[in-house]
Parts: C-alpha cells; structure tokens; sequence
C-alpha cells in the first residue's frame, strides 16, 4: 500500500479514509494498467482520478461531456491547492493559449476538455508531445449506443490516444453497470486488459421511498413547506410539466429555477448557476439536467413521475446526498406514469428488439414502485449486488412512516361502478358516473340510471380521480393497453366487491430533515460561507460542504489541529479559510456563553481520539482482542453480516486481518474454482453450488483475496 496517495488525499482533500473501492481504483492506475471504474452517483468517482494524476509524473487529460461543469471542477480542484485547467468554448483564443503554455511548461497537472475538442487539429498538434500521463474518460457510457446519453464524439477517444509515442493510461468512468454498456465500454475505448472494479452501490444516506396515493402537487407543497432551507431537485417527465409546475410553485411564493431542452442555452446557464449558487433552493427540471452536476448539498430528489427504468433513476437520485448527509429520494407515482412512458418507449424507438429491452426495464421499475418490501434491496438486486439485509430501515417501506387510512368503502364504490359500466371506460368518464354529473356523454350512455351515479357526489372530480388512480397503483384495477386506457377489474378487485379484502391508502407522514448539529451556528456559518463564496466568484459547497460545515457545529474547532480533523478540511483549504471560520466559532461560543459544562462537544477534539472511531474500527478493535465474529455482534449489537462488512473493509484498507481463517481448507479450491466460474457479481449462485457448511464470510473471504490477486474481473 502506498502511503502517498493517503498524503495526497489528506492534503488535498482533506479526507482521511478512502470510500470503498477508491484505493483500488487508484493503486491500479498508478501501476500501470488501464482501468475501468463502476461507482454510483455520488459514489466518489473524481479523485479516482485525480489522485493518480497528482501522484504521477506528466499530466492527466480528463475527457467530460459538459463544458457547462468544467468551470465547477476546476475550481473545486483549484480551492483545493491543484493547478488544473480547462479548455472549451467559453475561453477566448488567449485563454485558451496560455492554458495550453501552462500544460507545455509542464506546471498544469489535470486538464479538462470535451471529447469533441479531440477532433480539433491544434489542440492535437499542441498535446501530442507533451507527457501525458494518463486520459480519464468520465461519464464513460456516452461511447455506448446503449447506454442513454450517446455521444458520437465519444469514439473520438481512441484515435486521439493513438496520436501519442507513449501511451498514456486509460481510465473509464461511469454509474451504468448494464451489460451491454460495460461490454460497449471496454471495447469501443479499446481498454488493455483493464482491471475493473464494480464498488458497492449503496448509498447508505439516501433514504428511498414511494408516494403513491396522494395528490401529487399536494404533496409537494406539504413537503416543502418541511423543507424550506434546504436545496433539492424535482423531476418531471416533461418540458410541459416543468413549466406548469414552475409556475404553479412560483405563484404560491417559492424561489424556484427551472431547467429543460426547450429554454435558450443563456437561461439555463442561468438557472443552472443560481440554483448551484444556492440563490435558488429549488429546481424543477426534465432528465436533461443534471448529468455531472455535482453540488454536493442537494438534500432531497423528487420525481413528479416515474422514470423510464431503474438506471436513469438511480443516476439522478444519486444527486441528492453526495456530501454523504442525510438526504431523501421520493417517487410520485401514479397509474398514468406507465401509460405515458409506455406511450414514450413506442413513439421514441423504431427498433422492436430495443421496445422489447426497454419495456423491461418499465416493468422493473414499476415493479420497484409496487414492492411493499425493502427498495434499497430492490435497487441493489436490480444492479447484480447480492444486499442480504431484509431490513434497511432507511426506506419507506422498512419504516413505515405512514399513516394507514382504510378507504374499502369508497373502493368498493368504485369498483361496482367500473363493473356496472362494462369494464369499458377510462378514469375521467368513471369519475364523472360517480361524482353525478350530468355531461352529454354520461347521459347518452344512461350512466344516469346507475345505482352507483352520483353515489361519491360529496367529493370533488379530482378527488374521485385520485382514488381510482390509487386503486390502479396499488393493483385493485389496471389499465388496458390501448391508446385510450380503459379502467379493468383485476382479480383483486372482487374480492374487495365481496368484502373478502380491505383497501387501505397509506399517506406519508413528511418528517423535517435535521443536521444533527447546532442549527444556529449552522447559518451562522452559512452566512459566511456565502460572503466568501461571492467575494470569490464560486458555488458555496466548493468553499465548504454542507457536511463540513456540519462537523465543525458538532465538534466547534477553535484551532489548525482541531479543524484539520474535520472530514472534508485539507492543508490547502485551511490555509484559505481556516482561520476566519475559526474566528467565527469562536464568537459564537463566546456570544452564547457555551461552557465545557453547558456543552460536552465544546470540549472537542485537540486529537483524533475525542473524535468517534470509524465504526469498522471498533470492529477491528475488538477482532485484535480476539473475539469471534459472532462475539463482537454481540458485543456491538450489530448484525453479523455488518460485522462481516467490517471486517472485509479493514483488510480493504490494508490492516492485518487473517481473512485465510475464514476460509475452510478443506473446500478452499472448490470455492475458488467456483469464484472463477461463476464469476464475482453475485453471492447467492456461489453459495448454492457449494456445501451448506460454506457460509457466506468463507466466499466473501474468498472473493476479496481472488479479486485483490486478479484485479481484472
Ligand atoms: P461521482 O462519483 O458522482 O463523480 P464525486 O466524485 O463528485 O462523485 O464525489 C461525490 C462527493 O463525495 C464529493 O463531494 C467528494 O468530495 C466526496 N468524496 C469523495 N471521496 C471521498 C472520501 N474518501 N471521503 C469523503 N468524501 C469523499
């Protein structure tokens, strides 16, 4: 293990654990070898990267699809101590010049550019001398026709690292983790025998969950009024209702932005800034925003609709939460959705087979909407990781934060209204039946005859028409196929008819998202934060992230030592704005008279011993003393499957830990051999090709020593 890459990571980015699969990711490119990373949104993809290029001799060409973004990373990278640089089309020719000088004097370290710059004969000319070290392609899934955000100039790549004597090292990037795309990847990128790595997916502070029986804009409008200080993302399906919900939260006083195809590139430059500057908290925006986006203190995804499959939404879910605080990831889900994207997959895809793939991929993700077990093992599951955890507790359908209403009456209203009309009519026209009105074509049909016309007369149409959606969301009724939906009953359905089954609608009960910190010094601190950030001309979270800004109120550092312990604060970032932030704390103690006594963590961390131990070091600490794995789950109160997890992190992270006895000898080849066969996605095919006394530490065990050896998988 190489103690540089710590220093590097300490120093620069004031971290001091890697995230998983970070140091691999980075120890196989500084040996040498062209490397393919998969890590989620969020998951900590840059300094993969980066950290390499600090580290090696020469300079590292990051390709990035969005000139938009480069200016954030460069300037993120620059507050942070490194000389990187980025060339697009918003520099004038000069800029550009002495950009490239600074790569020629060999001073610059990163350089960011689009792929499309790659076709351009100077910059070619100008590069293919220099001592490039290393080229990291990053949201590498644009070079895959399969993948959703095809680039053509992606297949620029290979012809540009063709130009060079020396072959720089390859690096691929990317959050998709389908098959067809990492195979597209390592081909088309022409990858050397790369060593790839697929890091865990989960996101442990993103909390999922599923609206399904509410009124949507109802629903927003609860919630934000829970959320009123904090930033987030709305989704819709479309530029329509983008603009209709902009405008809907506009007029009821929000200080919302908006992001879609349709504006002109200036306005949404525009309101990409602001919302990135935290003028405006809130962005509703279609799927075209957000790919690299990587303001870190996005604290809640909303969509409005549900998305097309499981890929898109963990990607722009992803964006909440990536300082690693707390953060919530809702779907509004409603029957409507699947017609619409259904509607979307036909209009938008020629080819049959591809409808046929996509198609799928709908159902697993309405399927996701409809679970009513753990969502984030759904998601897991969905990516090909084995989560054995039945319970999260940190999704809805593991907490339950509901409110259980039972409505079987007025279902079974409904019901025998749809069966009394034929089984033939779409929502509008049943909720009209029931809500008695006397429009043309109800009465045209005798609909008024009924003995269910008017009977949900109390209720208002819109009301009526929520029900039944909620109905066809929770499977009670479905709709048919064709282009005018019509409302069916399904199997379910009589048994509610007959009384046999109770409905019942689960409303949300919309909890305030609190930093467990001292929210008063918090916007003390915030306020700082945004002084600084205008005096110099950059996005807030690049001076400081929300969760750094939330340790230093847990833990009120007053001094270098203490406020280098913070995660998140390096050598460089203090040298700028320690002190003032130091200063400001130290008023804030002053002005509220904080006494050790008042307050515990005002005592705080002179060392890294008052600070609390990584969790998996207290498992290490423990395993050092020689308890067992099922001892220290006692001792802990702690699963065993997260002792597990925590011991495979410490040998991760390179301490002493004797994985071999886990392993039983006497199966040892048969484990390996099927480790090869089976390959290293999925746990559960190895278990069950192996005896039952094989248990699943013996083949993680297994698998970690077989990956660390072959790094390739
Ligand atoms: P992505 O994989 O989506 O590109 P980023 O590289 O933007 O993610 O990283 C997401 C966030 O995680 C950033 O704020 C980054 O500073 C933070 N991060 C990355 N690595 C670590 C680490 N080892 N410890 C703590 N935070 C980290």
């Amino acid at each position: 293990m190489d103690n540089n890459i710590f220093n590097i990571l300490k120093k620069y980015f004031g971290y001091s654990s890697f995230r998983q699969g970070q140091e691999n990711i980075i120890q196989s490119i500084i040996d040498g070898h062209d490397t393919f990373a998969i890590m989620p949104t969020g998951g900590g993809k840059s300094i993969c990267y980066q950290i390499p290029a600090l580290y090696m001799n020469g300079l590292t060409i990051v390709i990035t699809p969005l000139i938009s973004l480069m200016k954030d990373q460069v300037d993120t990278l620059r507050e942070n101590g490194v000389n990187a640089s980025y060339i697009n089309s918003t520099l004038s020719q000069k800029e550009t010049n002495d950009t490239l000088m600074s790569a020629l004097s060999g001073h610059l370290k990163i350089l960011y550019v689009a792929p499309e710059r790659l076709e351009q004969e100077y910059f070619r000319n100008a590069i293919k001398d220099l001592p490039v070290a290393m080229v990291a392609v990053d949201e590498a899934h644009c070079v895959s026709q399969w993948g959703h955000d095809f680039r053509v100039s992606y297949k620029r790549i290979v012809p540009f690292i063709n130009i060079f004597d020396k072959r720089p090292i390859l690096a691929a990037f990317t959050a998709t983790a389908t098959d067809e795309v990492k195979k597209d990847i390592i081909n088309l990128l022409e990858l050397r025998e790369p060593n790839s790595f697929i890091t865990g997916f989960d996101r442990d502070n993103l909390f999922f969950s599923i609206v399904k029986n509410e009124n949507k804009f109802d629903f927003i409008t609860k919630y934000l009024a829970k959320h009123k200080d904090v930033s987030g993302i709305i989704y819709a399906a479309t530029r329509k209702e983008v603009d209709s919900l902009h405008q809907k939260l506009l007029s009821q006083g929000y200080a919302v932005g908006k992001y879609h195809a349709g504006m002109s590139d200036n306005d949404r430059s525009k309101s990409q800034d602001l919302f990135l500057y935290d003028e405006t908290k809130l962005m509703i925006a279609t799927n075209a925003f957000g790919m690299g986006i990587d303001k870190s203190n996005v604290r809640f995804v909303i969509h409005y609709n549900m998305p097309k499959n499981l890929e898109s939404y963990y990607q722009e879910a992803g964006r909440a939460g990536r300082d690693g605080e707390k953060s919530e990831c809702i779907i509004l889900f409603s029957g409507q959705d699947i017609q619409i994207q259904k509607f979307l997959i036909r209009q938008s895809i020629p080819s049959f087979d591809r409808q046929r793939i996509e198609m799928k991929k709908l159902n697993d993700m309405i399927n996701y909407c409809m679970t009513t077990s753990c969502l984030r093992k759904y998601i897991l599951n969905y990516f090909g990781e084995d989560y054995e955890v039945d319970n999260c507790d940190n999704c809805i359908n593991c907490t339950g934060n509901v409110e259980i209403v039972d409505i079987t009456l007025d279902a079974q209203k409904i019901i025998s209204c749809i069966y009394r009309m034929g089984q033939n009519f779409g929502v509008t026209m049943i909720a009209e039946v029931l809500k008695g009105s006397k429009n043309n074509k109800v009465l045209r049909f005798n609909f008024d005859k009924l003995s269910t016309y008017g009977i949900m007369k109390d209720y208002t149409l819109k009301q009526i028409t929520n029900f039944i959606n909620t109905l066809i969301a929770d499977g009670y009724l479905y709709l048919s196929d064709s282009e005018y939906p019509i409302v069916k009953m399904s199997k379910e359905s009589i048994d509610v008819l007959k009384g046999s089954k109770k409905v019942v609608q689960k409303i949300h009960i919309v909890a305030e998202l609190s930093l467990s910190t001292d929210n008063n010094l918090f916007e003390i601190l915030k306020g700082l934060r945004l002084e600084l950030s205008r005096k110099e001309n950059v996005p807030p979270y690049i001076i400081f992230s929300d969760a750094v800004l939330s340790e230093m109120c847990k833990y009120y550092p007053k001094d270098k030592i203490s406020m280098l312990q913070i995660k998140g604060i390096g050598e460089l970032k203090y040298s700028k704005y320690g002190e003032i932030f130091e200063k400001k704390i130290k008023e804030y103690i002053k002005e509220t008279n904080l006494t050790p006594e008042d307050n515990k963590a005002t005592l705080i961390v002179p060392e890294i011993l008052s600070k609390k131990l990584p969790t998996h070091i207290e498992t290490f600490n423990l395993y050092k003393k020689g308890l067992n794995l099922s001892e220290i789950a006692k001792a802990r109160n702690l699963s065993i499957t997260t002792v597990q997890e925590h011991i495979l992190k410490c040998a991760n992270e390179g301490l002493n830990v004797n994985l071999d006895s886990y392993i039983p000898e006497e199966y040892k080849d048969l484990i390996y051999e099927k480790i090869k066969t089976l390959g290293t996605s999925k746990l559960r095919p190895i278990k069950e090709a192996l005896p039952d006394d094989v248990d699943y530490m013996a083949i993680k065990s297994a698998i970690f020593k077989y990956t660390s050896k072959n790094k390739a998988i």
